[in-house]
Formats: structure tokens, sequence, C-alpha cells
């Protein structure tokens, strides 16, 4: 059983903290999320909505029920308890039902009317600047105003985690200082709290922070973050996959009657956002393909493949300040046959990019990763095999008895 206790709002120097007491099974986990003091005001401790979401993933793994001692937004109670938790546990041999014990209050919580955005500076948050910085006039009331880098999981635990979430602060901060955006920075105990798999998890406790400041946001806009577009929405086995396949319920579930979440990108493919996005000049000297570093190391799994779809799409080029792109080219053959590894493994982000690529690989390339990779690749198939969907026979958690 998890109780969510009334959240509060302290303020510390320069800093506001809203934070809630949450209660496992008797044990005290304090979640805290941190802005600016100058944000203050736009913290809502009046609902336990964030709390309530942000958990949520964690306490379906967990198989705890949901108690909160301060009420929920009543359309996000619906959203939650009609939709969204029974078609995810009716499709998983996992996730739990959780039942959430809760007063309603529809009153709308006032808010001051902005749209924002995460940004990491990849991809996908990138496709939502270039979409909604400066939006064609049926969509100017989704004018972005505000970004938001936060950091509730995606840059790891511990001190590690925070030391990369303070470099990504830097970098974004530049970003800012160069585009004029106005960037908000909430850092959170998240991560350490309650650690879990952050691509499995990410649409809920990405939700923390927004809930947390639901005096402020009017819409907010969850950059899609997909391999592929939605036209592979899923529910089955949702607790081994990037919450992105199931985000056309998740979204619209977290709404409430003055704040509505948004996807940025859904409906486009992971090679149609980088199309996007090569045109958009702030990518030139910003774009983050690396995950736990601002700076590309230009080599990872996540740099080679940002480096090839770029390529792929004649658009290295103009990524001269953000990729290694001469070692690129001296070191192509290289690329390839990590390439055709991964490719052969079935990894979708590879994929796409395939017939793009194809005629440009010469054919003793392939040759060399069938010798290198052959049997990684066969042993990688058979384990992938093994996760793909469905699995759980429509199998339904039952309720936790008390
Ligand atoms: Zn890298």
């Amino acid at each position: 059983m998890i109780t969510i206790h009334q959240p509060n709002i302290t303020i510390t120097g320069d800093k506001a903290r809203l934070t809630a007491d949450i209660e496992i099974d008797g044990e005290n986990r304090p979640l805290w999320f941190e802005v600016d003091a100058a944000y203050a005001p736009y913290l809502c401790a009046e609902r336990t909505d964030g709390f309530l979401v942000g958990l949520l993933h964690w306490a379906m793994e967990h198989r705890h029920d949901i108690v909160c001692e301060t009420p929920v937004s009543a359309d996000l109670y619906f959203g939650l308890t009609v939709n969204l938790i029974p078609a995810l546990a009716k499709n998983s041999a996992v996730l739990y039902p959780v039942r959430i014990t809760a007063e309603t209050d529809d009153t709308p919580i006032a808010n001051a009317g902005a749209v924002g955005t995460g940004i990491s500076c990849g991809v996908d948050s990138f496709h939502v600047l270039a979409e909604y910085t400066d939006p064609p006039k049926p969509l100017r009331h989704l004018k972005l105003t505000h970004l938001m880098l936060h950091n509730v999981g995606s840059f790891g635990a511990g001190e590690k985690g925070r030391a990369i979430y303070l470099a990504h602060v830097e970098h974004v901060r530049n970003l800012a200082r160069d585009y004029g955006f106005t960037v908000i920075f909430g850092d959170s105990n998240m991560a350490d709290a309650f650690p879990q798999n952050f691509l499995y998890s990410h649409g809920y406790t990405s939700a923390f922070p927004v809930f947390a400041l639901q005096k402020l946001w009017k819409t907010f806009f969850s950059a899609s973050s997909g391999y592929d577009d939605i036209t592979h929405f899923s529910l089955v086995n949702s607790e081994r996959y990037g919450t992105s396949s199931h985000e056309l319920l998740l979204l619209p579930s977290l709404c409430t009657n003055t704040l509505s979440i948004l996807s940025g990108g859904a409906v486009l493919s992971r090679i149609e956002k980088v199309r996007k996005i090569a045109e958009y000049e702030p990518t030139y000297r910003y774009l983050t393909a690396c995950g736990h570093t601002p700076h590309n190391c230009s080599t990872c799994r996540k740099c080679r493949r940002t480096i090839l779809e770029l390529y792929a799409i004649d658009m290295l080029d103009r990524y001269r300040a953000v990729f290694d792109v001469d070692h690129f080219y001296a070191n192509r053959n290289w690329y390839f046959v990590r390439y055709l590894s991964k490719y052969w493994q079935g990894d979708p982000f590879f994929v796409e990019i395939y017939p793009l690529l194809r005629k440009r690989i010469p054919w003793y390339v392939f040759l060399r990763a069938g010798v290198t990779y052959g049997p990684q690749v066969l042993y990688r198939r058979i384990v992938n095999w093994n996760k793909r969907r469905p699995k759980n026979g429509g199998k339904r958690m039952a309720p936790q008895k008390d």
C-alpha cells in the first residue's frame, strides 16, 4: 500500500520545492520536485495529481494500491481508473490493476496559460521545437512559451546522474541564451527514491514535473520518442516497451479540465522527425544524441544511429559542430559493420534506414559484418524472439487482497 500524504511547498534561498511524504508499507520516502523560487507560485500542492501520476507505473510493477490524502483532479481520476489502469493491466501478466482511493475535485486549477515541452536536445524534443516555436496561424495557440529540462530519471540515479543532469543544464542554458528560449530547470529525487527503467516508465515519471507546475501550464507537449509512428500502437506487455507505444491512450488519460498534455510527433517515424530537424538551425550546434553527455562521443550506439540517419538523408555535413563527421568518413566501413550487426538483430531504430543505406554499403562490408557478428546476431534474435508480443495470453493481474 502506498499512501501519498499532503504535498507542501518550501522555499530555501533561490529554490522552491514541492514535497510529499510517500509511505510504502510503513516506510517513508519523501519525493520532491524543485525549481527556481520565481516559479513557486505555479507549484500545485492542492492536488495529489503529480505524485500519483509519477508513481503510477512503479506502483503497477510493485503491486501497490494507492491512497491519496489530498484530492485528485476529477478528470485525471477518471482517465486513470476507468481507462488507463484497466487497459494496461488487462494486457499484461506483470502490471497490477492499482486501486486508487482518493477524493476527487473538479474545481478548475487556474493556470498562467503557458505552453511547454521538455528539452533534452535530442531528435524528439527538437522536433517539437521545430514544429511549435513558430506554428502556422491555425495552431498559434500552441506556440511554445517555456521549455523544461527535468531530472526525473533520464540521466540515471545517484551522483553520476546528477552530474549528467547538471552538464545538460549548462548545455540547455546556452541554447536558451543563443535562441531566446525561456527554460525551467526542474530537479527531483525521483530516480533515487523510486528507481525504475526510464524507457519503460518515462511517460509517467516525466508527467510528474508537469503536474507539479500545474498552475503554469495550459498545454504541455510530450515529445513522442518511438522508433516508429503510432500505427504500431499497442498495450500488450507494455512494461517491456517504451511508453510511446501506448501514448495515444496514456496522454489523454492524464488530462484535466485545465491541462492538456499532447503528443508531439506521434504520427511520425524516427527518420521523418530527423528530416524535420535537419532543417531546424538550432540543432546544428545543440543536437544531443549521446544521452549521457550533451557532448556527443560520435561512437556509441545512439551517436552512431543518429550519424547514420543524418548521413542517410545527406544532411550529416551540417552537424560538424556536434559530431566528429571527419571520423565518420574516415571510418565509414566500421560504422557500417556495427550498423549491420544492429540491423540484423532487428533493432527497430536501425531497420528503418536500411533502404536508404543499403546501396552505400560495399559487399565486402556485409561479409565482414557477417563473420564478425554472425553468432552474436543469432543469439540476440533468439532473445528478442522470446520478448515478442503477445505473450501474456490475456492473463489479468488479480487485485491485491486487503
Ligand atoms: Zn555517444
